[in-house]
């Protein structure tokens, strides 16, 4: 099959691009700015790596636009910031939802017209506990995964009759780059405050990614991948 998967070159992404590439899928991925570390994933997976800011609806469009029609998109690319709302500023506030949701819609407009000719898709987008039950200190981006539920619920009911599924995946604390500012303290409290006593691997979540790939009578759902901590 073949794959689209933004966010590729770290974290969450990487790891679901060394997997679905693997299993022999054709899969290119999107990138922001770490060009060394696309590059590596590149070079180790065969996967084709493409610099390109999701939150740019003409640069994904581009990015996209001789691939072929994809079998499934999984929506990775995210930023996150921890602060008092009074702090974020409205520059920052604007780009997590840029990147965060926006891009989300970027990716999806870009691959639907395929997925409709074909009358068959996977889309997956990544969420965060944090939007389902939000978090202090990170309003904005439990903000941005709130709507990205939303959009997946929505998505599902308007791409059923295509035969194009919609499902998102919550990950919990997932130990990537974007938990590596988080103070020791608090990762451990966060560890202690998670019934099966660890953090997400990277590979957690990618396995939760791969059934829903292959899951062809589940649509709209969120897949919590947090170890029980929100239950
Ligand atoms: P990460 O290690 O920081 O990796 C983020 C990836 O997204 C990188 O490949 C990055 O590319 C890419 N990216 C960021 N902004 C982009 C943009 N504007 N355009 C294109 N690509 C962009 O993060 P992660 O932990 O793997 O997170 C992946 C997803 O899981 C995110 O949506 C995040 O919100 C969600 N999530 C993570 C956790 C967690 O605890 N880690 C928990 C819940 C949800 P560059 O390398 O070029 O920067």
């Amino acid at each position: 099959m073949n794959f689209i998967i933004a966010g590729g070159s770290r974290g969450i992404g990487a790891e679901a691009v060394r997997f679905f590439s693997a299993q022999g899928h054709r899969v290119r991925f999107l990138y922001e700015k770490n060009h060394a570390a696309a590059m590596a994933v590149s070079r180790e997976t065969g996967a084709e790596a493409v610099c390109c800011d999701v939150a740019d609806k003409d640069a994904v469009t581009e990015a996209l636009r001789d691939f072929g029609p994809a079998d499934v998109l999984i929506n990775n690319a995210g930023i996150a910031h921890y602060g008092l709302i009074s702090q974020i500023g409205k520059a920052q506030w604007d780009r997590m939802f840029a990147v965060n949701v926006h891009g989300m819609y970027h990716c999806i407009d870009a691959v639907l017209p395929g997925m409709l000719q074909n009358q068959s898709g996977c889309i997956i987008n990544v969420s965060s506990m944090w939007g389902q039950v939000g978090a202090s200190c990170e309003v904005c981006y439990s903000a941005t995964k709130g709507a990205v539920i939303a959009l997946t619920k929505a998505l599902a009911k308007e791409l059923g009759p295509s035969h194009i599924r919609v499902n998102c995946v919550a990950p919990g604390v997932v130990l990537t780059d974007m938990c590596a500012n988080v103070a020791p303290e608090t990762m451990e409290w966060l560890r202690e405050e998670t019934p099966l006593e660890r953090h997400g691997l990277p590979a957690d979540m990618v396995q939760a990614m791969d059934y829903l790939v292959r899951a062809c009578f589940v649509t709209g759902q969120v897949l919590a991948v947090n170890g029980g901590m929100i239950i």
